[in-house]
């Protein structure tokens, strides 16, 4: 079986397949599933979360937006992600 998701390969894609989930919101972690919003867009997720709940799946936050993760705005962050 070929290795699909792993190797040189990887490097070639848009930000080295690598990126936020959008749903577990693990960082700089491998993009390589997708996943399908009820209106239609499809998300980039991570393997942790190919077989996230639907509710798991509308809940994904727009990853795109600066969104502070890390140390001082941390607090800020998870209140965020609480609404
Ligand atoms: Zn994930």
């Amino acid at each position: 079986m070929a290795k699909n998701n792993r190797g040189k390969l990887l490097y070639k894609q848009p930000q080295r397949s690598r990126g936020i989930c959008p749903i577990c919101l693990a960082t700089r972690i491998k993009l390589l599933e997708t996943q399908k919003k009820s209106d239609g867009t499809v998300l980039k997720v991570c393997k942790r979360c190919v077989h996230a709940s639907p509710i798991k799946v509308e809940a994904a936050l727009d990853v795109t937006a600066p969104i502070a993760f890390r140390r001082r705005h941390k607090k800020e962050f998870h209140q965020l992600k609480a609404q």
